[in-house]
Order: C-alpha cells, then sequence, then structure tokens
C-alpha cells in the first residue's frame, strides 16, 4: 500500500480544526496518563523494571532466528501448524487458503493491529467470508467503515453521541447515549456471531519460546470466546514478538499492563499452547500460528530503526503526543498512528511513501519519556529527516518550504551584524502582522500553520539581554558585596 501525501495532509488539516475530536482525544489521552502514572507508582522500582524490559528486546531479537526455530518445534510438538509469511500478500494467502480448506463462512475476531497490517478483512469479506470484530473499539469502527485510531483503543476517536448515532443506524436499535446500555447491544449482537463462528483469528502480544505458548491480553473476555468457541483458532503475529521464557514473558507483561491502562496485569489472559487436547473439554480442533516479517527481518539490520520493533503497543507514546492529540490516528494515513507509527508507517510501506510523516513531530520528547521499554522515538525521527534529507529527489521537492529557509537562517546565524538587522526586521514585521500575538495575515502555505499559532512576542535579542545578566552578575560578585 502507498501512503498519498495529499490525502494524508489533507485528512490532517481537516482533523485539526475540529474542536470535538481534540477535546475527545485529549480527555481521553489524559486518563490513560493518569492511569499508567498509577500504575508505576506502586512500582518499587520502575526505572530498574524498564531497563530490563529493554534488555529482554534486545536479547530476544538478538536470538531471534533461533527463538522462533524453537516456537515452531513446540508449537508442532503440541498439535499446532506454524505458517510463515515474507509479506503481507503471502499472510493473506495462507489465512484464506485456511478459510477454504475448512469450509469457513463466518469469522469472529480478537482485536489486532497485524491483521490491519495486511487488510485481512478486506481480503475476507472479499472471498464472500462474514467478518465481526468483537473487541468493542473495533466493533466500533467496523460498523463506521474505518480503521482503528489508536492502538488500544480503536474507537478513541468517537464520543458516545456518536456511537449511539452509528449504533441505531446501522444495527436499528433505539438511541440510548448510556456507555452501558450501547455496550449491552453490542453484547447481544456478538454472543450470537461467537455461537455461530467457524474460525476465530486473533494477534497476539507475544509468544513464548520455550513452551511455544501464544499470549493474548484483554480486557473485554472477548479473545477468549474468538479462540475457545470456534473450531479453528488462527493467529497471526510479527516476528519480533517472540520471547524466550516466561521470565521475560512476566517482566514485558508487567510493563504492558501498566503501560497501557495502569493495571498489575489484563483483566483477562490467554495462554493457548496448540488446540483442545483429547482429555480438554473445550478449545479449538485445530491451531494455525502465522508468523509475519514483513519487512520486520530489514528493520533488524538497521541500528538506529530496530529499537523500534521493541514496542509493545501500549499506546502510552499516543497519549501524550501533542501532535496525535490535535490531529488523530486516522491522519497518519496507515494503520499506525502517533510516534510509534510514525516509524513503523515509515519502515513498513513502500520506501519513501510515509516520509512527510517523520515531520509529524514536534521532537517533545514526552513519547520517550512514557516508554517502557525507553525507546528514543525522537532520536529515530530525527534519524529519518537526515536520511531524506540526503535524499536529492525528496530534497528538490522541499527547496522553497525547508531548503531554502534553513540554509537563510545558517548564513544569518554566522553573520552577527546580518542577524540583527533580520531580528529588528522581525520585530517590526511581527507589530504589524501579529500585533496581539495571533496572525492578521500570512501567504500561501503558511496561512494554515499561522491559523491556529499565537506567536509569543519577540524581545530585545539575546545577545542584549546575555550581557545585560553578566554585567549585573559580574557586579555582584565585586569583593566587599
Ligand atoms: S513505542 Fe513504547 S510507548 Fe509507544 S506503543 Fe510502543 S511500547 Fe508503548
Amino acid at each position: 500500500m502507498e501512503l498519498s501525501v495529499k490525502a494524508v495532509k489533507k485528512m490532517a488539516a481537516e482533523a485539526a480544526r475540529n474542536e470535538v475530536l481534540y477535546r475527545t482525544l485529549t480527555d481521553a489521552g489524559d486518563r490513560f496518563v493518569a492511569l499508567r502514572e498509577g500504575g508505576f507508582r506502586e512500582l518499587a522500582d520502575p526505572e530498574g523494571l524498564r531497563a530490563r524490559g529493554r534488555a529482554v528486546k534486545e536479547r530476544c531479537l538478538a536470538n531471534m532466528p533461533g527463538l522462533l526455530r524453537l516456537l515452531e518445534k513446540r508449537v508442532t510438538d503440541r498439535g499446532g501448524i506454524v505458517h510463515w509469511a515474507k509479506d503481507a500478500s503471502t499472510a493473506r494467502g495462507i489465512i484464506l487458503d485456511l478459510v477454504s480448506r475448512y469450509g469457513i463462512k463466518t469469522v469472529v475476531k480478537g482485536k489486532s493491529m497485524m491483521t490491519e497490517e495486511i487488510a485481512l478483512n478486506q481480503a475476507l469479506v472479499e472471498k464472500g467470508i462474514e467478518v465481526w470484530e468483537t473487541d468493542l473499539g473495533e466493533f466500533i469502527v467496523q460498523l463506521a467503515g474505518e480503521i482503528p485510531s489508536h492502538i488500544i483503543a480503536p474507537a478513541i476517536h468517537m464520543n458516545k453521541e456518536e456511537v449511539a448515532r452509528l449504533f441505531c443506524d446501522k444495527l436499528g436499535v433505539p438511541y440510548t447515549e448510556n456507555p452501558e446500555e450501547l455496550t449491552m447491544v453490542a453484547r447481544r449482537v456478538l454472543r450470537e456471531k461467537f455461537l455461530g463462528a467457524d474460525m476465530g483469528i486473533t494477534g497476539g502480544n507475544m509468544v513464548v519460546a520455550e513452551t511455544g505458548t501464544l499470549a493474548l491480553f484483554e480486557n473485554e473476555g472477548n479473545i477468549r470466546m474468538s479462540t475457545s468457541l470456534p473450531k479453528v483458532h488462527v493467529a497471526l503475529i510479527g516476528i519480533e514478538k517472540v520471547v524466550e521464557t516466561w521470565d521475560d514473558f512476566s517482566v514485558l507483561m508487567t510493563l504492558l499492563s501498566r503501560s497501557a491502562a495502569g493495571q498489575k496485569m489484563p483483566t483477562y489472559l490467554s495462554l493457548i499452547t496448540g488446540p483442545r487436547m483429547s482429555d480438554e473439554q473445550d478449545g479449538p480442533e485445530a491451531f494455525h500460528l502465522v508468523l509475519l516479517d514483513n519487512g520486520r527481518s530489514d528493520i533488524l539490520g538497521d541500528q538506529v530503526l530496530r529499537d523500534s520493533l521493541f514496542c509493545l503497543r501500549c499506546g502510552a507514546c499516543l497519549n501524550v503526543c501533542p501532535v496525535y492529540k490535535r490531529i488523530g490516528g486516522h491522519s497518519y494515513g496507515w494503520v499506525y498512528s502517533g510516534p510509534i507509527g510514525i516509524l513503523l508507517d515509515s519502515e513498513l510501506l513502500p520506501p519513501g511513501s510515509a516520509r512527510d510523516l517523520a515531520f509529524a513531530c514536534t521532537l517533545c520528547g514526552g513519547c520517550a519519556e512514557v516508554c517502557p521499554v525507553l525507546i528514543d522515538h525522537p532520536k529515530m525521527i530525527l534519524d529519518f529527516r537526515r536520511r531524506l534529507a540526503e535524499d536529492p529527489m525528496w530534497k528538490g521537492r522541499q527547496v522553497l518550504s525547508r531548503v531554502l529557509p534553513m540554509k537563510l537562517y545558517s548564513r544569518l546565524s554566522v553573520r552577527p551584524v546580518f542577524f540583527r538587522i533580520a531580528g529588528f526586521l522581525a520585530r517590526g514585521l511581527q507589530a504589524i502582522m501579529a500585533p496581539s500575538g495571533e496572525w492578521r495575515w500570512l501567504p500561501g502555505p503558511f496561512a494554515e500553520w499561522g491559523a491556529r499559532r499565537k506567536i509569543p512576542r519577540f524581545k530585545r535579542p539575546f545577545s542584549r539581554r546575555w550581557t545585560a545578566l553578566k554585567a549585573s552578575f559580574e557586579k555582584t560578585q565585586r569583593p566587599g558585596r
């Protein structure tokens, strides 16, 4: 898939004007931030745990080929079947083959960004399969014909009034804004689907190589039903989700649960090691694990960008991101959004197609401060920008907006006289064009930029203020004072 830069910019511009969206995302984000802070406050050594989490990811990624082979053996020993998919189309093909082989008519799905990454729903629907998202947020965005706008809260961009209207229109139920009643409507609809489905498709939060166990975290119980009621369970996961031992799992589970929603552990934790055994009461007759690469091996070979494979998909970096809160998840144009979305979209989409995303960042560093596995997003985003600056094609198209202004600034900044004149002119210009801090008018592409920004008043040049400060400091240091 290629991103249309024009379409993404248009979506971002429209979203940035949407004050309801901004309020909705800010309120929800603040709630997640408070939960996360509460969860980490309970820990004796949160920083030590984050460092351990990072060390676990570093070791497991360094040993990934061996761990994946061990995982395959363990899953196969327990009667499961492992499939290897080098890219999205291979993964879709594998799952569509399974659908035909088992004669599947209806699929229930647990929340999975990985299935969004390979656009699985669309492929299944084109084959005439009935597909139902069973996570409440995913169910809502599916009814709305949208993709998730947040890694752990897919419908975070919608308020209860919007959900009420959607249920009314699509499900023909009486209008209610009561969240509990809306949840009960979804529950009634989905219960029937669980009972009639022949295949459950999920992602997975981790796979533990030493026992070949797939771990799924959730708070609603829908994944448990999707994995145990249908006769076939298919799990699709990225190869970077493999960990070596249960100790590794325990460290990452603590970090992920606390980071995502301040929980000690998820409300429901499903640990699946193969299909139903002969002495077991329930569970699927067949279990398939699809391991997806889709560019991850290449990322692993990049010394700077490989850290993005540490991501646990907790969503914490989105909740603190000022850009995400302003433009929402859909404006990023693909399945991943926020700071980690900039990295993953740029790495996983065809080269160059998501390059403008590298500029959807203020480099404030809030994301790196909250990341449970210490991913340094700003450093990596800066590296993207550096690589872009070296690309002659991109450079050619950015001459007016980026290259020339930066060249001008670099020349001015090393010539004090010209720098002072430029400062004098800027102060004069500000007095005319933004006397109260709000821009009266800006030309062309700057109009959009200035529409929602106040600028602080330019004060006396720093060089003059510095000289005055230094003089007054020296005065206070003289002997006898
Ligand atoms: S990058 Fe870090 S903070 Fe963001 S979703 Fe991944 S693990 Fe969470």
